[in-house]
Formats: C-alpha cells, structure tokens, sequence
C-alpha cells in the first residue's frame, strides 16, 4: 500500500520500461496504451490521482480555515495561494497516474 502513495513516474506493467514525465502528459487522459517497449497493452489507472486529489482538497479546506480563521488573512489572498497550490498539482499529475496489466 505505501508504494501507491510515493509519487514517481509510471512503469509498464509488462517490461517495467519507464516513462518520462513528457511522454506520461501525452498519454494521461486515455483509457489504455499500447507500450512503445514491448508493444503490450495496459491500462491508465487514475486511482492514485484521485486519492491525492481528495487529500489536497482536505488539507486545502482545513488549511483555508487556519489562515483565515488563526492567521486573519485575507481570503484574496488564500484564493491566491490555492491557484498557485493548484498549478503546481496539475504539474504533478504524471507522478500520480499508474499503468497496470489488463484484465
Ligand atoms: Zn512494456
């Protein structure tokens, strides 16, 4: 369990080929690929990007409620910080998709 919460970029599941961060953006959002390695299928699993999803949006909720609520500051400004947070999440995505053998 430990090891789907390390962010890294995906291997394939067939011949352990990694990806770079580029070639992983290219093919994020589908469904499957085909590896350019061994020429096997697997699928693109979002579950790890999901769960840090969920988990950003509780550290994002408890975290605006401290500084706005402890520090006083300004929620201009905590919408600042979040879009800032947010940009670099999106960056991160690649370290949190998994390419697992299909069924
Ligand atoms: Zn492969």
């Amino acid at each position: 369990m430990a090891k789907l919460f390390l962010p890294s970029l995906p291997v394939c599941p067939h011949c352990n080929t990694v990806y770079r961060y580029s070639d992983v953006k290219k093919i994020m959002f589908k469904k499957s690929e085909k590896c350019y390695h061994c020429k096997k299928n697997f699928k693109i699993s979002k579950k790890k990007l999901i769960i840090m999803i969920i988990e950003l949006l509780i550290i994002y909720a408890a975290l605006g409620l401290f500084l706005i609520g402890v520090v006083g500051i300004k929620p201009l400004v905590l919408f600042i910080i979040n879009v800032f947070l947010v940009a670099a999440g999106i960056l991160l995505i690649p370290y949190y998709i998994m390419f697992v053998k299909k069924k």
